[in-house]
């Protein structure tokens, strides 16, 4: 049957309609040129994010500066990307760093797996592990992509000590978490003021723990070990 719009025999309308086809093509770029620019001016402009938006992972601590984090494991196992590592151990009289029995002696997040699907933060108990609104999450080459715990760490807040040092005079872990610390106190600066000079073993001068160099507490070569554990 012969084409009745386009073929030789279409009327009127279609020879219009053939006529100015090209020209019709470019309606869509003439509307477009009036109307509002959307361009985001990346990266010298940022745009916030949605509150809730799911960025990178954050270690929280207590308002005395102890860690959150009790080393449990319990983000790494919820993690279905498998992009969390977590190696705990215990506190000790001389290098407390959570109020609990144990710490998070080494932490790291692969960012190569990590799908910020939040499960992890679900999963953690102690709400040490919380996401921010940072997606600025790229880099040059997969090692840097492997965040560990300094980084990972939250920044000293005024009134936070660097750990390990003593939990607050009187308070019990489950203080902690009631929320009746709400500061270091000068006890607890005495403590890390007299320690300041005596590097120990495994730890720097501040007191923070040397995890994402070579060596760790106990003198094993942790992170390198375990970064390549992460990554495979
Ligand atoms: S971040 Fe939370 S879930 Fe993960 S090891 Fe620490 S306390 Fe456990």
């Amino acid at each position: 049957m012969a084409d009745q719009t386009n073929g030789p025999d279409s009327g009127k309308g279609g020879f219009l309609s053939d006529l100015f086809a090209p020209v019709g093509g470019f309606g869509v770029t003439f509307a477009t040129m009036f109307r509002k620019v959307e361009t985001e001016e990346y990266p010298e402009e940022k745009r916030p994010t949605q509150p809730r938006y799911h960025g990178r992972h954050q270690l929280n601590r207590h308002p005395d500066g102890l860690e959150k984090c009790v080393g449990c494991e319990l983000c790494a196992w919820a993690c279905p990307a498998d992009a969390i590592f977590v190696e705990g151990a215990d506190n000790t009289a001389d290098a407390r760093f959570s109020p609990g029995e144990r710490y998070g002696r080494v932490y790291q997040i692969n960012y190569l797996r990590c799908i910020f699907c939040g499960l992890c933060i679900e999963a953690c108990p102690t709400r040490a592990l919380t996401m921010t609104n940072f997606y600025e999450l790229a880099d040059d080459n997969r090692a840097d992509l492997i965040f560990t715990k300094e980084q990972l760490l939250a920044p000293l807040l005024e009134g936070m000590l660097p750990p390990p040092h003593p939990m607050v005079d009187g308070m019990e872990e489950r203080d902690y978490y009631q929320g009746k610390v709400t500061s270091s106190t000068p006890e607890q600066e005495a403590w890390v003021r007299a320690r300041e000079d005596e590097p120990q073993d495994g730890l720097a001068p501040t007191g923070d723990p040397v995890i994402g160099v070579d060596t760790v507490a106990d003198g094993r070569q942790a992170t390198r070990d375990t970064t390549e554990a992460v990554r495979r």
